[in-house]
This record gives C-alpha cells, structure tokens and sequence, in this order.
C-alpha cells in the first residue's frame, strides 16, 4: 500500500509548512473576532470579566478538542482581553523541571502560561506544576546529602493555559487543578465560511458567498483548514477569474487538489476503503487499522476520526471501528454484509 502524507496533505489540521502559524495575521485578537465556539466563548467572557474585576488572575483554563480548531489563538485571546503577557510552550519542549522552573520564574504578575500538548509533559516535570498551579510557588532542591538545600520559591499569581487534543490523557490530578475546561467543537460550515470571509478581506482577497461556503464546507470542520485552502484557492483564481473567488473556481480548484465535496481527501478515502476491503466494513481495531494503512493509531485517532465520526462515516464500537452506510453510499462502495450482529446500517 502507498505511503501515506498525513502530515503534509492540505487537510491536515496539524500545522504544515506555509501556514505561517506563530506570527499569523488571521489570528482574531479578541472575543468578539473569534467565530463560533458559543458555549466556550461566553463561559469564558464572564470568567474572563469576573477576574478583571476582582482584579485578581483568571483560574487555570484546560482547552481541549482535535488540532486547528482554535486554542491557541484563544490562549492569545485571554491574554490579550486580560492586558498580560502570553508566553508560548509545549508538553514536548519542557524537558527537564529546571526548564519548567526557568520558565515560572521569568513570568509577570498575572501573564498567561499556554502549554500546548500539556498531556506530553513528564512526570517529573508535572510534580513541579501542581505546587506551581495550586499555591504558586515552587520549590527547589540543590545540592546532594549533607549539602543539599531546599527553597521555596513564591511564584506571581499566573494563569496556565492548558492544550490537549484528549482531555482522557491527562493524568486525574493534573487535571483537577485547572478551574476552568472548556471543550472546543468542529465548526458548522456557515461557521467556517464567516471565517474564510474574514481571512479573505484580511488578505485582500475578492471571494463571493457562495465561494466562501464552498470552502467552508470541504475543511473538515476545522479553522486552520479553511484558512490553507483560502490561500490555495486564490492562486486557481488569480489564474482562472481574475483573482475572484466564485463557487465555480473554488469547486475546479478543490478538485484539483482532490478534495471532494465533504472534505475527505485520497488519505480518507484508502482508509475507509481498506475497512470495507479488509475488513469487511469492521468492526476492525484502531492498532490493526493503523498497521494496515501504515500511520500511527495516534494521527488517525487525533486527526481523522474526528471528522469522520462528525459527519457520520465512522462508528467507534466498543471491539473497532465500523464504517457507515452512509460512508458507503459517499464512496460508491457495495454494503459489506453484517458480522456477527456488529455492522447494523439503520
Ligand atoms: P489549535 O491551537 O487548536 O491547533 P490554532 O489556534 O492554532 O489551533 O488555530 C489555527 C488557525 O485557525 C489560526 O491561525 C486562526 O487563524 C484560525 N482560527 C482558529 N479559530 C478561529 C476562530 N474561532 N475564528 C477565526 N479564526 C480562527
């Protein structure tokens, strides 16, 4: 079976080369710019106002929700809305305790902490946060037998943003600490069409309504696509109608880069087929399922069962994964037959 390029394809939610993620002018700065999220928009605005009022520091927040949907351009946002610093970090980057200590150390009196992927960070790294997220202060050890000291270090008052694709990864007392857990949701494609109009006139591009919409609709539910594919787009337009964005070019140019109608690109449609090829429709185990389209049951649990399981072309069962009749109906596949009682289409 080919190679997959999950990481580089163009709906990938992750980051990939060209999106220009850490210095991007898409980025909404404020609330009232940040599209859809209701829920945790207006949680978070009282929460927000409340501690300004107070005049004290907002409680650790946990964003949880697949990539590219918008957590730490919301990380910005409450920084931003509380006048404070943001300093950026991830689970992966914070190796030792010292780099964490380092990092604590150096923050302002009421600044913003993000560390995304906070369900990567070590053990040890962790027993430093809970003192550091709790009391706000840490203490160190230095120095070995007869010579060892220990201080404790008061910390200012932050707040820790914390990222997480799966808030279930997170071990129970790291998770206890944060005071507020906000969940953030695929997109509704009139969602992500407000979106791409934005970014659109942001970056000076001529895009219809029904454009927008075409575009909206094939990204997967998901900001970071929309943006990409608005960029991609424009060069089939700028080529093909005068740099104008119609529903006509978006669709030519969508198709060209093998994105149908719903989002699902050649990487999508190889992993349903090998369901139904091999496995007869499933139910089929997500480790099995990985070896046998060669990715890792990570990327294809984070990344594209989300969308899948959100448009009703994946069922998660307690014994695998089993495709849809709908997804059936999409691919132009024949039903598999049931097994076992698992597959029942209705
Ligand atoms: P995450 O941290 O969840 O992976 P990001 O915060 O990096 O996602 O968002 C990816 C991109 O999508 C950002 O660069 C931003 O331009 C855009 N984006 C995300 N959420 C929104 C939103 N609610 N409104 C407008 N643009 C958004």
């Amino acid at each position: 079976m080919d190679d997959f390029d999950f990481e580089n394809r163009i709906v990938a939610p992750t980051e990939i080369m060209g999106d220009n993620d850490s210095d991007n002018p898409l980025r909404p700065k404020t609330l009232d710019d940040y599209i859809g999220q209701k829920k945790a928009k207006q949680n978070l605005a009282v929460f927000i106002e409340a501690a300004k009022q107070r005049n004290e520091s907002l409680d650790h927040v946990l964003l949880y929700g697949p990539p590219g949907l918008g957590k730490t351009t919301l990380s910005g946002i409450i920084a931003n809305e509380l006048r404070v610093n943001l300093r950026i970090t991830s689970g992966p980057a914070i190796e030792k305790p010292g780099d964490l200590a380092a990092i604590l150390t150096n923050l302002n009196e009421g600044d913003v902490l993000f560390i995304d992927e906070i369900h990567r960070i070590s053990r040890a790294v962790e027993e430093i946060l809970y003192p550091a997220m709790e009391d706000f202060a840490i203490d160190i050890v230095t120095g070995k037998g007869q010579m060892a000291a220990s201080y404790h270090l008061p910390l200012p008052h932050f707040t820790l943003v914390g990222a997480t694709t799966r808030a279930g990864q997170l071990t129970a007392p790291l998770r206890d600490r944060f005071g507020v857990s906000l969940r953030l949701e695929l997109y509704t494609p009139e969602e992500l069409a407000r979106i791409v109009t934005r970014s659109a006139s942001i970056l000076n591009i001529e895009i219809e309504p029904d454009g927008a919409l075409e575009i909206a609709s094939r990204s997967r539910g998901t900001p970071r696509i929309a943006n990409r594919m608005l960029k991609r787009v424009r060069d089939f337009a700028q080529v093909m109608s005068d740099g104008v964005i119609t529903l006509q070019t978006a669709q030519i140019a969508l198709e060209r880069l093998e994105i149908d109608e719903l989002g699902l690109d050649a990487n999508d449609r190889r992993m349903l087929s090998a369901i139904v090829k091999f496995y007869r429709g499933g139910p089929v185990g997500l480790e099995t399922l990985a070896a046998a389209i060669g990715e890792e049951a990570v990327t294809i649990e984070d990344v594209i069962e989300p969308y899948l399981m959100q448009i009703g072309f994946l069922n998660r069962t307690p014994r695998g994964r089993c495709i849809t009749k709908a997804a059936c109906l999409h691919m132009g596949f024949d039903m598999p037959d049931a097994q076992d009682g698992q597959i029942k289409f209705e």
